[in-house]
């Protein structure tokens, strides 16, 4: 759990360096040159995001005396990841070129093969960014891992502003989720004792609440509000580090989310998932669920599981399997544990089916 363990001793695990701007990936090999001696990376990113910036990436790298080495991530499973990490052969680091894959992917493969990982974000539709969180298939567990931190998150502006609106929507909904995932947080350490930290919980709330009161911005897609949502999900990633567990920004909706994930694989983004999923947990709080959907309205992000192609049979089911994806993360799921009829007309009251 990544907690308090002997006599308090508790791990903080952050990046070095973050870096937001606009046009930085142009920059990417002197901002690189700034954590030392960086000879040869091995870039890990998908074919779309290589052929738009890729150019400006290997120029910038090699015009710093980086030599890149570059794969593409085909999967976002373990495998692939262990593959990435198997070929490493001398490289510094690997940097995570992309949105959600590569991201997850070259996080992974560098946790294990002890390399530096540096997170290039080109689109913002997860709070895995900053995180020391990778989420990957082929694990025994359907949720994230705890790896480690990015030594250092260069985030371009001008790149992600340029990537479609429904990934920074995506990003929304997973900042949204910090709501609801502070207080199952809350509610774990009053109810199992569980180690709550006041400061990763507030922190990560924080993040919410800066996104909600820029949410127009945001669905404009504005540059100054994505750079708000690039900051707000970096401060939640760092909460995940200072917390030395994903609690903060993962609760009772990410539960919800991960089981659409098994029910329904392929079904709408994680973030657009998790979006609806907190509007469920919102209630099951006794939060103002109305204020989570206004939200996701204003940003222009869906607002039923219908709009991802998940029938209403699968949202009252992911509801039930909700607990039993994370026996161990105690919730207020696994409080109420609701069944398949009560579950049915929850989704029914709050219209997200
Ligand atoms: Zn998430």
């Amino acid at each position: 759990m990544g907690s308090v363990g002997d006599a308090g001793r508790h791990l903080m695990r952050l990046p070095e360096r973050v870096v937001v701007g606009e046009e930085l990936l142009g920059r990417m090999g002197e901002e690189i040159r700034e954590l030392g001696d960086i000879r040869r990376a091995l870039v890990v990113t998908g074919p779309n995001v290589w052929r738009i910036f890729g150019g400006s990436v290997e120029r910038s790298l090699e015009g710093s005396g980086i030599k890149p080495t570059v794969t593409f991530a085909n999967a976002a499973t373990k495998e692939e990841a262990l593959r990435i990490a198997g070929a490493r052969g001398g490289f510094d680091l690997i940097i995570g070129l992309g949105g959600g894959r590569p991201i997850d992917v070259a996080k992974y493969a560098a946790h294990v093969s002890g390399a530096w990982f540096i997170s290039a974000p080109t689109s913002a539709a997860h709070d895995g960014i900053a995180s020391p969180m990778a989420s990957l298939k082929g694990s025994d567990a359907p949720y994230s891992e705890m790896t480690s931190p990015p030594r250092a998150v260069i985030a371009d502006i001008s790149a992600i502003a340029s990537s479609p609106p429904n990934l920074s929507r995506s990003g929304f909904g997973d900042l949204l989720a910090k709501i609801t995932a502070t207080r199952d947080w809350k509610l774990a350490n009053l109810e199992r004792g569980e180690y709550y930290g006041e400061y990763a919980a507030h922190l990560a709330l924080l993040s919410a609440r800066v996104v909600i009161n820029n949410r127009k911005r945001i669905g404009r897609m504005s540059e100054d509000g994505v750079r708000v949502l690039v900051e707000a999900l970096i401060s939640a990633g760092v909460a995940a580090g200072i917390a030395g567990s994903s609690r903060p920004c993962s609760g009772s909706e990410h539960l919800i989310s991960h089981a659409l994930d098994l029910i329904s694989p392929g079904k709408g983004l994680h973030g657009e998932k998790v979006g609806i999923a907190t509007i469920v947990a919102a209630k099951l709080h006794g939060l103002n669920w109305m204020r989570i959907r206004k939200a996701l309205e204003d940003v222009g992000a869906p607002t039923t599981f219908h709009e991802l192609g998940i029938s209403r049979d699968q949202a009252c089911r992911a509801i039930v399997m909700a607990p039993s994806v994370r026996p161990d993360r105690y919730t207020i799921i696994h409080k109420l544990r609701p069944d398949y009829d009560q579950a049915c007309s929850l989704v029914d009251e709050l219209e997200v089916a």
